[in-house]
């Protein structure tokens, strides 16, 4: 198996702080006896039962693309909710939405609100634009070379959108937004990523596009390859104005009586509650982006069980949703995602519980045409999100919200 040591020998190394816990992938070659020698020394270091940690995933599958210093893995339960009618331009149909959570009573009440949604003609989606984003920050001397820099890059935007996409076969440079800020430069490049959610091909891209520039002006020099106006994983302003990922909408129309019978309310009811806790509230509190019941469960829920890049639940979930009683006695809704940044390739979707959940919502892998599959993902789940709210928001309207806690989340052991 490897060439020196027996797997106990290389447990004795480990305990003994001869072999580093990282070590074990290079001097096993097997990162599936790696996983086991690391659990076996903490639990002998930590004098922990480790073995909870155990599962039948395959190591070298895992490192050096999604996990480093593996010990094993968390299994959280995953719900359907479901049938779900999407009416979008790529989810088309009724959908089962996989939800991986913790939380009782969630994959309950987002159920209700397909019910609910499905019941009354489905939930309409469109995306309105699609592109990640990387942001590096430069330095340059004065405030004229700044603005010199700025019409550089304006000038010789054909010859870069050439450096960006000899890196990548998915990846289409569309736009290079600038920002000045004293002597400090910032250059937020937009690009469509396919399937793809798009962190590492768009960073590779504009690493290339950095080398260009500064082969050719240099009075440029790079400060950071992301400079915070991307945005990546933090809540903000740009996001939530520009947008990143997939900005996607959705509306849904629903009947009084679905309303009276499935979620036992009125559509005057949810208005007010959206009303006073989505806008006064969140006002009140200076949200950014938080306009909304709980998106971020829906979000958080959907991205653990297709494999999505968790960091991203912070500006995906920013959103607002809007609630209206319409003069035909109907409740209309709709909830609006600036910054949904999914993929169905790369990253964690290609792991294999994470890929049969996309499988379930027929969004697994390549789409037909490339970027179809992700517009898909990311239609289902602002569809899903809108039902999630439409759920929450009835539950409060009819004061049920601590009664449905209580009995779905704080089961008696037997
Ligand atoms: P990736 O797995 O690094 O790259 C996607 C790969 O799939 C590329 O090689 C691409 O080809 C290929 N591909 C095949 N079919 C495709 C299709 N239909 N559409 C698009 N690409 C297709 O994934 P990524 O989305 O670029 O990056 C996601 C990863 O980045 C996640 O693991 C995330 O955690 C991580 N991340 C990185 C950063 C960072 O700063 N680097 C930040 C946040 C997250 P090409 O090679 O031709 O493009």
């Amino acid at each position: 198996m490897f060439i020196h040591d027996s797997e106990e020998g290389l447990l004795e190394r480990v305990l003994n702080g001869e072999v580093k816990l990282h070590e074990l992938d290079r001097i096993t070659g097997d990162s599936n006896t790696a996983t086991a020698i690391r659990r076996r020394a903490l639990e002998k270091t930590l004098g922990v039962n480790l073995s909870p940690l155990q599962d039948s995933l395959d190591y070298n599958e895992i490192v050096g693309r999604n996990c480093e210093n593996t010990i094993g893995s968390v299994k959280v339960p995953v719900g359907i909710a479901g049938p779900l009618e999407v009416r979008g331009e790529y989810a088309k149909g009724l959908y089962y939405v996989p939800i991986a959570t913790t939380e009782g009573a969630l994959v309950a009440s987002i159920n209700r609100g397909c019910a609910a949604a499905s019941s009354s003609g489905g939930v309409y989606v469109r995306i309105l634009d699609d592109k990640i984003t990387r942001a590096p920050v430069f330095k340059v001397p004065t405030i004229d070379k700044a603005l010199e820099f700025v019409k550089w890059i304006e000038e010789n935007f054909s010859e870069i959108k050439k450096v960006f996409e000899s890196t990548t076969k998915y990846g289409k440079l569309r736009n290079v937004v600038p920002f000045i800020v004293g002597r400090t430069v910032f250059l937020r490049f937009e690009a469509p990523s396919g399937d793809a959610m798009g962190m590492n091909m768009i960073v590779k891209a504009v690493d290339e596009v950095v080398k260009y520039i500064r082969s050719n002006l240099n009075y440029v020099s790079l400060v950071s390859i992301s400079g915070n106006l991307c945005t990546d994983k933090k809540p903000t302003g740009v996001n939530w104005v520009m947008g990143r990922g997939k900005t996607v909408t959705a509306e849904a129309f629903i009947k009084r009586e679905v309303v009276e019978r499935v979620l036992k309310t009125t559509p005057e009811a949810i208005e007010e509650v959206c009303l006073r806790k989505l806008y006064i509230g969140s006002s009140r509190a200076a949200a950014l982006g938080g306009f909304n019941a709980h998106v971020s469960n829906i979000i958080a829920g959907i991205f653990l069980a297709t494999g999505q890049d968790l960091g991203q639940v912070v500006e995906s979930s920013q959103s607002i949703t809007y609630c209206e009683t319409l003069e035909d006695s109907r409740l209309y809704i709709s909830t609006t995602i600036p910054a949904l940044e999914v993929g169905t390739v790369g990253g964690g979707t290609e792991l294999p519980t994470q890929k049969t959940n996309l499988s379930i919502l027929k969004a697994q892998g390549s789409g037909e045409k490339p970027g179809d599959n992700a517009k898909k993902l990311a239609e289902i789940i602002a569809a899903t999100t809108l039902a999630g709210e439409l759920s929450l928001l009835a539950a409060l309207a009819a004061h049920h919200l601590t009664e449905a806690h209580m009995r779905l989340g704080r089961k008696q052991k037997v």
